[in-house]
């Protein structure tokens, strides 16, 4: 090849030389399976725990199915973006049952959960406004509130003290909006909505979770952070998101309908963005239909989730303070991470290592996230092979 920027472009070759270097790259492993508890990957078969793929729904026969009717009746694509033409009715149906499952006056969906927080945050706030926001807010969080354009102010993760003081010690400002994740991802941990929401309403500021890892988890039935404190109604902006729980992509805001009026005026993702395709809104309005007629699913995530726990601290493991199905087996550093999680792999588990950036240095774990698609005789296996690679490698007695 013999692109016109080939000279240009050394310094990025020498970037990922370094990477590579460093033990940094992130090497992507390729799934030729459906996506499940159990999986090929590079060729081989493990238990899989890494997916966010809660429910089992990823590779579940009703939503294949309800995707494959709605090929067959609508075809796949929606053609343009939701504003000239990509609106089909199957899209008002998802979010209008979306809605009355969530017990939200109005829900729009999006392309993502990434591009949610990228439609609604900017077309809520802006210049000359201030955003509040946890320091271990998601990327998209960020990224949202870089493009809106409005001051962001830090606080403490889950502290509501720092809040209070970051709030009062910012005097100049238009709108305020203080924004959380509901479950924040590496270590599982929940929000303190209550007690943020008591805090917004005092101050008469707008409140916004992004529930991604509650969708499908927390709540009854798995209807999310609002229902989980009951919050019905008070909590003004709930991003959410299908690519989890719900085994499919796509993305939620639920809010009022004044907001959500306001996001198919004003939400870039919804007006420059093609909309969600047909198998996706179809196999989507499936897991909701799940998920209204029976807790099964999410009881039996619970169960497994809380099994995996205990059974982890009784060999020792020391798996932080997560209150959800997300399990971090903290290591301490980033290599000893890495090589636990080779060594799972060569016992036929696969369980991601994570370290710096993505958290603190001397933080790194193997996450491990728990699905209802997961067997009793899987979590033995998993927990056996994480025994043996523990006292391999003298983390645990
Ligand atoms: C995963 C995640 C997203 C992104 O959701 P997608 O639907 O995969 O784009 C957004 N916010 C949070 C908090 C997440 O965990």
């Amino acid at each position: 090849m013999d692109y016109i920027t080939d000279s240009k472009t050394q310094w990025i070759a020498d970037e990922l030389t370094a990477l590579r270097e460093q033990g940094l790259y992130n090497t992507i492993r390729t799934v030729e399976s459906p996506m499940d508890a159990h999986i090929v990957i590079d060729g081989g078969h493990v238990i899989n725990m890494c997916a966010n793929n809660y429910l089992g729904l990823a590779n579940h026969p009703r939503l294949k199915d309800a995707a494959k009717r709605a090929i067959d009746e609508w075809g796949i694509g929606p053609g343009a973006v939701r504003s000239i033409a990509g609106t089909m009715s199957l899209h008002i149906q998802l979010e209008q049952r979306l809605a009355e499952f969530k017990r939200a006056e109005a829900v729009i969906t999006l392309q993502s959960g990434f591009a949610a927080n990228l439609a609604a945050i900017p077309a809520l706030v802006g210049k000359g406004d201030v955003i509040f926001s946890d320091q271990l807010n998601h990327a998209s969080i960020i990224d949202g509130c870089r493009l809106s354009r409005a001051a962001i102010v830090a606080y403490e993760h889950n502290n509501v003290d720092d809040l209070r003081r970051k709030i009062a010690e910012t005097t100049e400002y238009g709108r305020r909006m203080i924004i959380t994740d509901g479950v924040f991802s590496m270590d599982g941990d929940i929000a303190p909505l209550p007690e943020l929401y008591e805090v917004a309403r005092e101050h008469q500021i707008m409140l916004m979770v992004d529930d991604a890892h509650g969708e499908g988890v927390l709540g009854r039935g798995g209807r999310g952070i609002v229902d989980h404190f009951g919050l019905h109604g008070k909590v003004d902006v709930e991003v959410g998101t299908m690519s989890k729980a719900f085994g499919v992509v796509g993305g939620i805001v639920a809010g009022s309908q004044v907001i959500i009026d306001w996001l198919r005026q004003r939400g870039r993702p919804f007006l420059f963005s093609s909309a969600m395709t047909v198998p996706d809104v179809a196999a989507c309005l499936e897991a909701v239909d799940m998920l209204e007629g029976s807790d099964e699913l999410v009881q039996r995530l619970w169960n497994n989730a809380s099994f995996f726990k205990q059974e982890m601290k009784a060999l020792g493991f020391d798996i932080g303070s997560s209150a959800t199905p997300i399990v971090p087996v903290m290591l301490g550093e980033a290599a000893t991470a890495q090589a636990f999680s080779r060594r799972l792999l060569e016992r036929g588990v696969f369980a991601m290592a994570i370290g710096y950036p993505t958290v603190a240095k001397g933080k790194a774990r193997i996450r491990v996230m728990n699905s209802a698609a997961h067997s009793q005789n899987d979590l033995e296996q998993v927990l056996s092979a994480f025994e043996t690679v523990g006292k391999e490698l003298k983390i645990i007695a």
